[in-house]
């Protein structure tokens, strides 16, 4: 019978990471940040680990452990959020991105769990993958804005700890999450993109946004799994535009 063994490099020796298809890997980046007061403060790497584990398993890829520090300004005046520099992020990543090319990586992709770090993550992958002698290619993804989307409509606004991502968790982690503390808080958002700690403040006064409180298990399960299914696609989508045939699959009748 065949069955599938999620390879997570964290628990796999090296000589069998010799032996795995290393043609592709998924890394997922969340933060340590305030989420209101009912959902964890890694909620944000909870939820691309699980979407990776899962589409890891359908793919018999590559899942690398999961960076669980992000670049946090907005919730920085919340107890219990590390904002990490962007700068050291930045380097983190591109470090990541390039260590996984020089261990036979030829596809990493990168599922951001959080606003604040999409722009470091996205310079890390530019420089990593258009210095010279560079070989590897990377996908940076935003994942709620750019997973699921075409089945589901749930992430249409932009909530911070809100109905969306209080689903998703209910779904995928839901002991850690504590109803009793859901709460609705509409902010409103200036129309353009404004660098201001005050208008921060102003957003995020309860560090959520939206309707925690109207947040049901079902719809995250849909939402997780309309996911994960994109995600295997476009990551085969993204192989046959570059190119690139996996090479052996892991032998997986013989663990
Ligand atoms: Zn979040």
């Amino acid at each position: 019978m065949k069955y599938v063994i999620v390879m997570e490099i964290k628990d796999i020796t090296g000589k069998e990471f010799e032996s795995v298809d290393k043609t592709v890997a998924l890394l997922p980046v969340g933060s340590i940040e305030r989420h209101g007061d009912h959902l964890p403060l890694g909620t944000d790497g909870e939820l691309p680990s699980f979407i990776a584990r899962e589409a890891g398993k359908r793919l018999g890829c590559i899942v690398l452990p999961t960076v669980w520090y992000g670049s946090c300004n907005a919730m920085r005046p919340f107890p219990g959020t590390f904002d990490l520099d962007q700068d050291a992020l930045y380097k983190y990543i591109a470090s990541i991105i390039t260590e996984a090319e020089r261990n036979g990586i030829r596809l990493l992709v990168i599922l951001n769990g959080h606003g604040g770090n999409a722009t470091p993550v996205q310079m890390a992958a530019r420089a990593a993958t258009h210095r010279d002698g560079a070989g590897m290619a990377v996908v940076a993804l935003d994942w709620w804005k750019e997973l699921g989307t075409s089945k589901l409509q749930l992430f249409k606004a932009p909530g911070h700890a809100g109905e969306d991502e209080t689903s998703a968790m209910l779904a995928i982690a839901g002991g850690k999450v504590k109803v009793g503390d859901a709460i609705r808080f509409d902010a409103e958002y200036p129309r353009a993109r404004v660098y201001s700690k005050a208008i921060d403040r102003r957003i995020y006064q309860r560090a959520l946004t939206g309707d925690a409180t109207a947040a049901n298990e079902d719809s995250g399960k849909e939402l997780m799994a309309a996911a994960v299914e994109d995600l295997v696609s476009l990551v085969k989508e993204t192989l046959k535009a570059l190119g690139i045939t996996a090479e052996r699959k892991l032998d997986r009748d013989r663990r």
